[in-house]
């Protein structure tokens, strides 16, 4: 048998978590070996400098990179990621599993993900500006609508789409809108991206408690994280008439017993820009929010929250993930022996986005835009095509549901990439 030659590039505890998670489900399906290294390992990266100049006229050399998981499958898809703690091995596991989250939905996409190390909280306006044009500058021979389409993840949105789009029209010399998505609208967005992630992640919250016989508006809601995708779970499950009753961000968390008004936490952090000192209720850490009593729980952050100190204590009926990534493989052993909680995997559960982002791709090549309605009903469709082949493969395989969903879009990856054979 052959010897994987990836080098220590990628090495990290986030990268072998992904890593450790692929070795289950190919092991499970019996992957054969000659395509077991091919299907695991990112297909190739790009690590850039990006200088930037302050506003005090100095100049500051950022590092950000782009991993291209796989692209056998279509033109790689998935986000970029501005935070200072990026690295490598933890963008590269991203890619991976936006690989996965591609082919389980269907979607003729491979995975790929960016990020730089950066807090763009710490930049004016201009700098980051600055900063996601020259980032895109750097790629530009690297991506492009049917290589690589890049879009928005942790700290980074709509406006930083739009200036990237624009970078990379600019080198082209025409406007060039699929090459990007989760664009502003007046860029040719999409109707309902914005929302996509959380609104997936609520609908398909919704439909396990249904199958578990709990009514979603008697639910109550623990939400951790409350950027993009955590704040729109939060709206779209209290329009399902569930009550949310902690939430939180970087700076801590809120707690409300009964329910937190999200309307005036949605007011508070566009002024204040975080949570801390909201008075919507108690203060309460990161770390407690987890083990809060709750029917759903939602973490909507960073990687590797739940982990073996605390998945015994969890109290929640449902783990929707969120994010990607927050549960480790310990953590996962833990869950496995607690039947009472359904976990609703990464991959399936916030796929929403991505779903939305081929949509955003499909209009824009198309130059045929839908409603908002078209955008969400063809959204839920798809999760619940999503949702019922992981849990016929959960069923058929005696599979917990992580593994269902991870061996179904590992399956699909690895049979592209053996029908496409070697190049000799
Ligand atoms: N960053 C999102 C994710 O992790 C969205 C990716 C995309 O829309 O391409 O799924």
């Amino acid at each position: 048998m052959s010897k994987a030659i990836v080098s220590s590039l990628y090495d990290s505890d986030v990268f072998k978590m992904a890593c450790r998670q692929f070795d289950q489900a190919a092991d499970a399906i019996n992957l054969p070996d000659a395509i077991r290294d091919r299907t695991k390992y990112p297909r190739r990266c790009l690590a850039v400098s990006i200088p930037v100049r302050r506003i005090d006229g100095s100049v500051t050399v950022f590092e950000g990179y782009r991993v291209q998981h796989n692209i056998s499958t279509g033109p790689s898809k998935g986000g970029i990621r501005f935070h200072q703690d990026v690295t490598l091995g933890e963008v590269a596991a991203l890619a991976m599993w936006m690989s996965w989250k591609c082919s389980l939905a269907g979607l003729p996409y491979g995975g790929a993900k960016g990020g730089v190390i950066v807090n763009p909280s710490k930049l004016s306006e201009s700098e980051l500006e600055h900063l996601s044009r020259r980032y895109m500058q750097e790629m530009v021979n690297f991506l492009g609508p049917q290589t690589d389409v890049p879009a928005p993840d942790v700290g980074t949105n709509e406006k930083i789409m739009g200036w990237m789009m624009d970078t990379y029209s600019t080198h082209v010399g025409y406007l060039s809108p699929a090459v990007v998505t989760g664009k502003p609208i007046a860029l040719g967005g999409s109707q309902g991206r914005r929302e996509a992630t959380g609104a997936g992640v609520a609908y398909l919250t919704k439909k396990y408690l249904e199958d578990m016989k709990l009514p979603v508006n008697k639910a109550t809601a623990v939400i951790q994280g409350f950027g993009n995708v955590g704040s729109e779970t939060a709206i779209a499950l209290s329009n399902y008439g569930a009550k949310i009753i902690a939430i939180s961000d970087y700076t801590g968390g809120i707690y409300n017993p009964k329910g937190i008004n999200l309307k005036k936490a949605l007011e508070y952090v566009k002024y204040a820009k975080v949570l801390k000192d909201f008075d919507g209720g108690e203060p309460i850490s990161n770390e407690a929010l987890l083990e809060l009593k709750c029917t759903a729980l939602i973490p909507a952050a960073l990687e590797r929250v739940i982990t073996d100190k605390n998945a015994g204590k969890l109290k929640c009926r449902v783990l929707a993930e969120g994010a990607n990534g927050p549960t480790t493989n310990a953590a996962d052993r833990i869950l496995e022996q607690r039947e009472e909680i359904e976990l609703i995997p990464d991959v399936l559960c916030n796929s929403g986005g991505v779903i939305v982002s081929y949509f955003e791709w499909l209009q824009n090549l198309s130059s045929f835009y839908w409603t908002r309605d078209e955008v969400l009903t063809k959204l839920y469709g798809m999760l619940d095509k999503a949702k019922d082949s992981v849990d016929a493969q959960k069923r058929k395989f005696k599979f917990n549901r992580r593994l269902a969903a991870l061996t179904l879009g590992i399956a699909r990856v690895a049979e592209a990439k053996a029908s496409r054979g070697l190049f000799p």
